[in-house]
């Protein structure tokens, strides 16, 4: 395979999240002209930041972890590994009205909810889970099969089924077992140092730091950044943006989520609108508050609770000390729904009646003149849905049309949607954008080698 390198062809990339920019850095650094268009008025996409009241941070709760190498040689790439802040945190857990510490052995062995040989079996998993490699194998099978299997029914009912509805809702039986290992073995790996306790990691300043920089970086390297450039349509080389300007380059790459990839590209060929269509995601409807004071010192509290607005809190100020928020504190209340849910039709006004309602009955000490900043994102496509044998319904990277590629975080075959599975996806994209001549474009057995050389 030849690699185009200083001189190749231009090239313009759709979408400026962190998939869009390492391919759009990365393509530059090899010499080619690059273009990255975005439709925001800023980078970042899912991991870009934003203003709750005083404070700028994250619009989505993000954290790092030690395993997540593709994104700390990035970070380091930019010079920012000298602000990275890395603290143990806590596990709540909100259960048949009660709030319950799960950050240590000793008490996930007390928790109430559970007999003794249940709880063995639920860490069994946990620890089985963490050491399969090959998650091809749990593709064929339900998540819910292999839990029940693993766990036993009690376990599951009690703890599996509320933390799959809580992520899934009405989808938490149609997902693979591979989508609750890449969970599993994401988690495990935040607790494998000494301690086995959770550790976490941020840059100083959050995302809108490492996107300061990493900004700077592209236009360094000579990409053009292109920002509230929305693109309506993609002809082989020819791009439209909404303001019906045209922009015309050798290669495109489109790294949207999948679902809109043939409304731009109508020339897309049957079989291929079929597979990106028929893909389904879930979204998020994600409230941000800025309190006065503390909930509780959980990073994260998983929340069974049916009735509540909410499926966790992550309480942000409980990993990022609160002087970083003037002596505040940032939660997030993230509810996951499907796409089409009518979730995300609740008004801000009713949605904070709910939020304060939950938040009275979780935390006596809460009180609602406690809220200095509210404010919600709400996020259609978010994550795909990693149904059975995912793998081998995956959209292609190089596509019919000459010249467009598709790289989008639907292509992360196992669901484990992150920063790092997103820079590495770009990453293994990379070879197959590259490659020389205009080959047939490559075959779904192609696309699925590569995630899982990827995820190897
Ligand atoms: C609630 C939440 C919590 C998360 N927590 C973590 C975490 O703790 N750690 C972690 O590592 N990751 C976390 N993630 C995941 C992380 O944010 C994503 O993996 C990553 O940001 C995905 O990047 P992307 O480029 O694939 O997609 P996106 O960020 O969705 O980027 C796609 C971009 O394309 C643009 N676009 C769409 N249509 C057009 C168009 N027609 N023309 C031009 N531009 C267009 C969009 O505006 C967007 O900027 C979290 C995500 C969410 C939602």
């Amino acid at each position: 395979m030849t690699l185009e390198t200083a001189a190749g062809p231009t090239w313009g990339i759709v979408g400026g999240g962190f998939l869009g920019m390492t391919l759009a850095l990365r393509l530059a650094r090899l010499g080619v002209r690059v273009t990255l268009f975005e439709g925001a008025d800023h980078l970042g996409g899912l991991a870009d930041a934003w203003q709750l009241g005083e404070i700028t941070w994250d619009r989505h709760y993000h954290v790092i972890l030690e395993s997540d190498e593709f994104l700390l040689r990035l970070l380091e790439d930019l010079g920012l590994t000298s602000e990275l802040r890395w603290h143990e945190t806590r596990t709540g857990f909100y259960v048949d009205g009660k709030l319950h510490s799960m950050s240590t052995t000793m008490q996930f062995l007390r928790f109430p909810p559970l007999d003794l040989i249940s709880k063995l079996r639920l860490g069994y998993t946990i620890w089985r889970g963490s050491k399969i490699r090959d998650w091809r194998r749990l593709e064929g099978i339900r998540a819910s099969d292999w839990l029940v299997k693993m766990s036993g029914r009690r376990a599951y009912e009690k703890m599996w089924l509320p933390l799959l509805r809580a992520k899934l809702g009405e989808n938490a039986d149609r997902v693979s077992a591979a989508w609750i290992w890449a969970i599993i073995a994401r988690m495990y790996a935040a607790r494998r140092g000494g301690s086995k306790r959770e550790r976490f990691g941020y840059v100083e300043g959050g995302y809108a730091r490492i996107l300061e920089v990493l900004e700077e970086r592209l236009r360094e390297a000579g990409v053009e950044v292109r920002l509230g450039c929305p693109i309506r349509s993609i002809d082989a080389s020819s791009l439209q943006l909404a303001s019906g300007e045209t922009a015309s380059f050798d290669r495109i790459a489109i790294t949207t989520p999948a679902t809109i990839v043939p409304q731009m590209c109508p020339s897309l060929e049957a079989d291929e609108v079929e597979r990106l269509t028929g893909i389904e995601y879930q979204g998020i409807v994600c409230t941000s508050l800025l309190l006065k004071k503390p909930l509780a010192d959980y990073y994260v509290t998983n929340v069974t609770e049916p009735s509540f607005p909410f499926t966790g809190v992550i309480e942000m100020t409980a990993l990022v000390p609160p002087s970083t928020f003037g002596g505040r504190s940032l939660v997030y209340l993230p509810r996951y729904l499907p796409a089409e849910h009518a979730g995300f039709d609740v008004t801000d006004d009713d949605l904070r009646r709910e939020v304060v309602e939950a938040l009275e009955r979780m935390y006596p000490s809460f009180e609602p003149d406690d809220i200095l900043a509210f404010r919600v994102s709400r996020v259609r496509r978010v994550l795909a849905l990693t149904t059975l044998d995912y793998s081998k319904r995956l959209p292609a990277t190089r596509t019919s049309v000459p010249g467009v590629f598709v790289v989008t975080s639907a292509q992360i075959a196992n669901g484990t949607l992150n920063v790092n599975e997103t820079i590495k996806l770009a990453e293994e994209a990379l070879p197959t954008l590259l490659a020389h001549g205009d080959a047939p474009h490559e075959t779904n057995d192609a696309a699925t080698d590569r995630q899982l050389v990827a995820g190897s």
